[in-house]
């Protein structure tokens, strides 16, 4: 299929399937391979020279068909050039960095960064000579005053997954090009389907398909989005480190992206919901969801985004800590544990101020992160409004 003039939800439900191939079934098998057999010597040999394309079938650790299909789909849905999967957004975050650098040089990383990719700049890249400095996420086209000769990406991610800054890609965008830079998204919150990150001017976008290209909380699975000029260069990276993705997890990624429309409807709906209601709340201080009218971000979400997911953070008013985890725990609905993007809600405390350095996090209360998942609305607020009574009582009981 021409994905070129097909909207969002035909490509979710057409893209990557070809059923004549594979006897009618509708979704592509799954082939278990490591070893792929050449018909003679010269084919053998051939494979050398294009295992480079995005379609070529090679080795198992290259991909098979399954993993194309889901490599072609969300490269297509983002409007990027080609995909390459890994096992984890983590490895895609890692392999996509390693692509670019050599010992010398110099990296740019927004201070909202996801917590282990900064682990991965301060520990491993310093490690083999490459330099990091962190940026303000709101710096916009002054980040050209940081660019230096030997820095070689700008790495972005916006909103920042724990503090919600919405970042100004395109104008990051034109002074990292401007200053021969390559741009590098981590697009997990904004998905393939919400956030059209080379549009925007982004080289090179990164997705933890962990979240909700998988969607169901039950497989690891990262896809890496290029543009035809750093598509050889990455792929090779990712080749040099042995990165790969298991069919099975690939497939349900698939599966997973089929649905993603409607569930990201819902999980946008039920996150505004949650988000508007928690403002009313007299122990709240601050909520940071780019889809409210007044957060900081919504001028630059709107312009950049078609949805939000059911990711977003808030500040509670101070209050002892003992408090807030009796309001956690015994909740019913909101599961407390790391990851997002399943189809179920999620709560856990978060630490901001641990994981910067470029900007202060002046916040003066405690701050949670909640993943609104499909449940009825008013049972999830429900269940929050039973654990803000609890908070309450331990308050009135120290
Ligand atoms: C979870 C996450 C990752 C890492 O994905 P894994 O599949 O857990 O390795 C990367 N970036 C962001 C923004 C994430 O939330």
């Amino acid at each position: 299929m021409s994905p070129s003039h097909r909207k969002p939800n035909t490509l979710l439900t057409h893209l990557g399937r070809e059923p004549k191939k594979q006897h009618g079934a509708v979704n592509p098998p799954v082939y278990h391979a490591s070893t792929i057999l050449f018909e003679d010597v010269e084919s053998l040999r051939a494979a050398k020279e294009i295992r480079m394309r995005p379609d070529a079938v090679t080795y198992g650790r290259m991909g098979t068909p399954t993993t194309m299909a889901l490599q072609d789909s969300v490269a297509a849905l983002e409007g990027g050039y080609a995909g390459i999967a890994v096992s984890s957004g983590l490895a895609a975050v890692t392999a996509s960095i390693m692509s670019f650098v050599q010992a010398g040089d110099h990296v740019l990383m927004t201070d909202s960064v996801y917590g282990p990719a900064r682990a991965f700049c301060d520990s491993t890249l310093a490690k083999f000579g490459v330099e990091t400095t962190y940026y303000d996420p709101l710096i916009g086209s002054d980040i050209a005053s940081l660019i230096r000769e030997n820095t070689k990406i700008v790495f972005t991610e916006s909103p920042g997954s724990q503090t919600f800054e919405v970042q100004d890609i395109p104008a990051i965008a034109e002074a990292a090009h401007a200053a021969g830079a390559a741009v590098l998204m981590d697009n997990t919150w904004g998905t393939p389907l919400y956030c059209k990150s080379f549009e925007l001017g982004v080289d090179v976008s990164i997705h933890a398909g962990t979240k909700y290209i998988v969607g169901h909380s039950d497989a690891m699975l990262g896809i890496i989005v290029t543009s035809q000029a750093f598509y050889e260069k990455v792929r090779r990276g990712v080749m040099s480190l042995g990165h790969s993705a298991a069919p099975d997890d690939v497939f349900l990624g698939l599966r997973g992206f089929r649905t993603l429309s409607v569930r990201l409807e819902q999980h946008h709906k039920n996150g505004v919901a949650l988000a508007t209601w928690l403002q009313q709340r007299p122990e709240v201080a601050r909520v940071m969801h780019p889809a409210l009218p007044d957060d900081p971000g919504h001028e630059l979400w709107k312009r950049d985004f078609s949805g939000a997911c059911g990711l977003f953070g808030l500040v509670l008013h101070p209050v002892a800590q003992s408090a807030v985890d009796q309001m956690l725990n015994h909740l019913e609905l909101y599961g407390m544990g790391y990851s997002w993007g399943g189809f179920e809600s999620l709560i856990v405390p978060t630490d901001p101020r641990s994981i910067r350095t470029a900007t202060d996090w002046n916040a003066q209360g405690p701050s949670l992160r909640i993943h609104a998942g499909l449940e009825d609305i008013d049972d999830l607020i429900a269940d929050l409004e039973a654990g803000f009574e609890r908070l309450n009582r331990a308050v009135a009981a120290e």
